[in-house]
């Protein structure tokens, strides 16, 4: 085909375009992952295609060649307008839309046009006549536009103004600060279908060249910048308004008077109206709720927290806020909400579980020691009003647990807590403390006379029964009450004061209250003092241990010997364990104590030995604690001492009394059991006196049961104390116990013991304790040979005072006067 290329401007900028639309054909390709690239890649070579037919027709030398080049031009010119339709369907995010069913119907009528154009000499329905038009700078095809064009015209702007819809649709939705890149395909193909129009309906103001895909490539190009150039995702504008609008967080913008510019649909549905009517509205006016970021929000703070009504149920929201900046000025914000229900409601859950007690669900000690704390605060600034403490001790609980079950126990625990809540006013706090023991803190009171009824009802209530299993269980409580006054600023004092009232009721017999007063105040004190002196004794090791010997009823040799303990008091002289063992356990001094008295007993068995004392073979008894016991490592620890001093286990017998087994029956146990595996023997001390349980002695490994003195000292044949001993011998017998009499007084018992078969013995009548050097005298007498028990037995612990009452008138003509001897046959 011959033509002849002239470079004119024109012509020069026509073939500068067709390298760009491949150019951005090739780029848009290479990006096809992005909405709207892949249909660009297609677009723009049509582009090109349409400058280089342009060129051709405008270089062509004939009618005829100009009209087979304006007839290829048509390919691009039909195919564009459906392009550009598909460009901006994708674009918005519709790709799914582009399916062929939908694209090819599209390009029917372009197809058609195609045909009829190549066929137009035989119908002229699109071109009513043609000349070679020569008027111009160009020599162009003039054309009449025959029926079909015009239609094909029409449909053609049909589709563009449908892409044009699109794409405004498209920006319209994209939030304010994003839409500079649907505006810039916008542009894109207003630029060349205005040029094309123009060139088609107003010829007379355009060049007499179509420079169309001039303008198409100009267009082109603002779209590949909107398109492919913003490639950050957040700026990609469909898929960052896909991602805002289906988060799960609400987002609102707002703009610097806090009026809504946009927002997604999480944040509409929190804040429960239609999108319009929340859009271009103050926030504050269209959201009740948005007062609650008031406060935070005048405080400068960046973030709040929401909680909102939802059916009755609350919903925790974590709310955040942005600015945003454009040119350095602030033109609004971004605010963003997080359901934080989960975590709120975990954390509530987490602090109801510290700060109360999971079986009753009352307050723990934990949160009634902060009410009690803000009580005493209220109670400083107000003169009228004070308040009260009350501790609340159930009487009789352990019976319930042991003998109807822990299950039954709970039960009760739980009826006893909501009766007290029953009982107390809405200011008040119920509290449980631990096991059976309950708190009340009575706020608001004016004094006694208001705590008083509330006592009664407490009583009144607890004395209804309660059923567990179908059986009925009923209780009592003791009660000490405290009322604050300026004196206390303390809370620990105020549990302490009320405690004793508690404890001062519970010695009263129980089931009843007894209130603080300035007496109990008093022994409070004297209490402390006994224990700050207690404290300093043990400090100075103020202790020596005094030796009982305990033998055997039969034979009269001594067979063991008991470590008591004493104090010797710079001023009061000796003080004997009656008067401070108690004090020391209750303060808990009775464990370094103990401590003491084991170390002292092996160091004084070793010193024997080195001094080859008759003594040495005897093993010794030490009376050990229910403190003691509980310890953890007791056992470990004896034997770490015994270890130490090389003493053999089976030289130590540990006394321990029942008030262990029921208070911590389980350690208690463990550490029992530890014991005895290591080859320490047991004994059960002062049996008879306290719960006196068969159980205890088949579930506690012991091998040894000391009827208490209580028993002895008031036998006389035929009475019941005569029978409860003799039942209590039989029973050790039938159990394999060593059964031992304490505190022998006068021959009539001794006889009475030996009659029963009770093994061993001790007490005044045999022998006072004694210190260690007196031991080793009395045991040598003993071993001289024939030593009878003396007629009058002498007294060694001098100090000790002897109830006389208790002290048998026989004793100073006994008829009968046994013999002691050694029970150990010693090695020469
Ligand atoms: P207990 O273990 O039952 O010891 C027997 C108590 O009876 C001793 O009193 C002893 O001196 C006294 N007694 C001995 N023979 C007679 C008698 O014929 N008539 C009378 N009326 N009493 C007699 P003590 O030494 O005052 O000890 C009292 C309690 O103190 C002991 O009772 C024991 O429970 C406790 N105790 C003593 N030493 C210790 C110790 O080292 N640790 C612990 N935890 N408690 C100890
Ligand atoms: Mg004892
Ligand atoms: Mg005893």
């Amino acid at each position: 085909m011959h033509m002849h290329i002239e470079l004119t401007p024109g012509i020069a900028l026509l073939l500068a375009t067709a390298p760009i639309g491949l150019g951005l054909g090739w780029y848009a390709w290479r990006c096809r992952s992005l909405p709207g690239a892949l249909i660009l890649a297609a677009v723009a070579p049509l582009a090109t295609l349409w400058a280089l037919t342009s060129i051709g027709e405008v270089s062509a030398s004939t009618l005829e060649r100009k009209l087979v080049w304006a007839n290829i031009q048509y390919v691009a010119i039909t195919l564009l307008p459906v392009g550009l339709l598909a460009l901006s369907i994708d674009y918005s995010g519709r790709r799914p839309w582009l399916s062929p069913k939908h694209i090819l119907p599209l390009c029917l009528v372009p197809m058609v046009t195609l045909v009829l154009l190549w066929t137009d000499p035989l119908h002229h329905l699109m071109r009513s006549t043609v000349w070679l038009d020569t008027t111009g700078a160009y020599a162009t095809v003039g054309r009449t536009f025959g029926p079909w064009f015009w239609f094909h015209s029409a449909y053609s702007y049909a589709l563009i103004a449908a892409a044009l819809g699109i794409t405004l649709a498209t920006t319209m939705s994209t939030p304010y600060f994003y839409r500079r890149q649907p505006l810039a395909l916008l542009v894109g193909i207003i630029i060349p279908s205005t040029w094309n129009a123009a060139f088609i309906f107003a010829p007379s103001v355009m060049p007499a060249f179509d420079f169309t895909p001039v303008a198409i490539l100009v267009g082109g190009l603002f779209a590949a910048w909107g398109i492919l150039q913003i490639r950050v995702f957040n700026l990609v504008p469909v898929a960052r308004h896909t991602l805002v609008e289906d988060m799960a967080d609400g987002v609102l913008v707002l703009d610097e008077t806090d009026r809504v510019v946009d927002l997604n649909r999480s944040a509409q549905k929190l804040i429960g109206r239609p999108r319009t009517s929340i859009l271009s509205r103050r926030i504050g006016e269209c959201w009740d709720a948005w007062t609650q970021m008031a406060a935070p929000h005048a405080a400068q703070a960046n973030q709040a927290d929401l909680s909102l009504a939802d059916d009755g149920r609350r919903r925790h929201y974590e709310v955040k806020w942005s600015p945003l900046i454009r040119h350095d000025r602030v033109v609004g914000r971004v605010v963003a909400f997080r359901d934080v229900t989960e975590r709120v409601l975990m954390e509530e859950n987490l602090r109801r579980q510290t700060l109360t007690d999971s079986l009753t669900g009352l307050p723990n000690r934990t949160l009634f020691m902060t009410r009690l704390e803000e009580a005493i605060h209220m109670a400083r600034r107000r003169a009228d009003a004070i308040f009260a403490v009350m501790v609340l001790d159930l009487d009789w609980f352990k019976v319930v647990n042991d003998s109807i079950g822990h299950h039954a126990g709970d039960a009760l625990l739980r009826s006893v807590a909501d009766k007290l809540k029953r009982c107390v006013r809405e200011v008040d706090t119920v509290a449980r403390m631990s096991g059976d023991e309950f708190m009340i803190l009575l706020n608001s009171i004016s004094g006694v006379r208001d705590v008083l009824p509330i006592l009664e009802r407490i009583r009144e209530e607890l004395r209804v029964p309660v059923y567990f299993r179908r059986q009925e269980i009923t209780t009592t409580c003791s009660v000490g009450v405290v009322l604050w006054d300026h004196t206390y600023d303390d809370p620990e004092d105020l549990l302490r004061a009320a405690d004793t009232a508690m404890y001062q009721a519970k010695k009263a017999g129980r089931d009843c209250h007894r209130i603080f007063d300035e007496e109990m105040h008093i022994s409070v004190m004297r209490t402390l003092k006994a224990e700050n002196d207690l404290r300093a004794a043990i400090r100075q090791n103020r202790f020596s241990l005094a030796y009982q010997p305990i033998v055997d009823l039969r034979t009269g040799t001594v067979c063991s010997l008991e470590a008591l303990i004493r104090w010797h008091h710079s001023e009061r002289g000796t003080i004997f364990p009656d008067e401070f063992i108690a004090t020391a356990e209750e303060s808990g001094l009775i464990v370094p104590l103990g401590e003491m008295a084991l170390r002292e007993v092996c160091d004084q068995m070793s010193r024997w030995r080195s001094g080859s004392s008759p003594a040495v073979h005897l093993p010794v008894s030490l009376n050990v604690s229910p403190r003691q016991l509980a310890e953890p490592e007791f056992a470990e620890a004896v034997a770490k001492r015994l270890d130490e001093w090389r003493i053999s286990t089976n030289h130590l017998i540990l006394e321990v009394t029942e008030t262990a087994f029921v208070r911590e029956p389980l350690k208690s146990k463990t550490a029992m059991q530890a014991l005895h595996d290591m080859g320490v023997r047991l004994c059960l001390d002062d049996f008879g006196t306290g719960w006196s349980s068969l159980q205890h002695l088949t579930t506690f490994p012991v091998q040894q049961l000391k009827i208490d003195q209580a028993f002895i000292s008031k036998m006389a044949p035929g009475n019941t104390f005569f029978e409860v001993v003799r039942s209590l011998v039989s029973l050790a017998q039938t159990l394999g116990l060593e059964v031992i009499a304490e505190g022998i007084e006068s021959t009539e018992q001794w006889l009475l013991l030996q009659e029963l078969g009770c093994d061993c013995g001790q007490g005044y009548f045999i022998a006072d304790p004694m210190g260690p050097a007196e031991i080793t005298a009395y045991l040598e007498d003993m071993e001289r040979g024939s030593c009878f028990l003396p007629q009058t037995p002498k007294r060694y612990d001098t100090q000790k005072p002897t109830d006389p009452a208790r002290r048998a008138p026989d004793i100073h003509t006994p008829a009968w006067r046994p013999q002691v001897s050694l029970a150990v046959e010693r090695t020469p």
